[in-house]
């Protein structure tokens, strides 16, 4: 067996994202998500034993299951929500996550806003932005994401500290990232979830503060994962 250690693989890609120079933004400022999708028990143990902190998941039902014995142990562990969220698992999600990434649509900003008043739990939230403008894709379209962050920042009160996006497969991201930091510049969002294992170099260059990585951690995963919208 040749499989590599995610220790070696965590090793690998802070050489990758330590070797972009980067004017926009500090390599301190710079946060690796493990995206852990579909990974057993052991190998998120491995993972924290190899000094990762910040974990993502996609789903509310898979990440109960996972991690709360895990966080019991861990006190010190950030759990991100990657995936998009129904309303109805909202206030399962206020319990379960620290940071929402996959804010996209004025009802689950309520759902959310709801939960995180009856959980007293104030979570910071990313808004997830559609940028390719895919149809099955989750995320606000861009010409919509200005509207939705005012809102969700005047009416319901939540606290949003950047954008998340997921560039469409197939396409070269960097128009990608840049629109997601113009939008995000122009709200004075300090964060932005960017870069996956394929990407994170550009994303980084490009002011990436948190990079969501899965394989280039885990290796490949068996089956594919959807990213695709909710309507509810
Ligand atoms: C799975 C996933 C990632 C990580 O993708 P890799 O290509 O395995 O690095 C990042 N973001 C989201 C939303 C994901 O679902």
């Amino acid at each position: 067996m040749t499989e590599l250690s995610i220790a070696h693989r965590l090793a690998e890609l802070r050489r990758r994202i330590a070797s972009c120079n980067n004017s926009l933004i500090s390599q301190d400022n710079i946060s690796i998500i493990a995206a852990s999708k579909q990974q057993m028990q052991a190998r998120l143990e491995e993972a924290i034993a190899a000094g990762v902190r910040d974990f993502g998941e996609n789903l509310v039902q898979e990440a109960a299951a996972k991690w709360p014995a895990l966080r019991e142990s861990h006190p010190d562990l950030t759990l991100h929500l990657i995936g998009a969220l129904q309303t109805n698992k909202a206030r399962q999600a206020v319990r379960l996550f620290d940071v929402i990434h996959t804010l996209d649509r004025p009802r689950l900003a309520e759902a959310l806003a709801e939960a995180m008043a009856k959980e007293n739990r104030p979570l910071p939230c990313l808004i997830q932005v559609n940028t390719g403008e895919e149809l099955q894709k989750a995320g606000v379209l861009p010409q919509e994401a200005d509207a939705l962050i005012e809102r969700c920042r005047a009416k319901y009160g939540l606290t949003i500290q950047g954008l998340m996006c997921v560039p469409p497969a197939g396409q070269h991201p960097a128009p990608h990232f840049a629109l997601l930091r113009a939008i995000a510049q122009r709200h004075g969002l300090p964060l932005l979830s960017m870069g996956m294992s394929e990407d994170v170099e550009i994303a980084v260059r490009m002011g990436a503060t948190y990079v969501r990585i899965g394989r280039a951690l885990f290796g490949e995963r068996s089956n594919s994962h959807s990213l695709g919208r909710i309507k509810d």
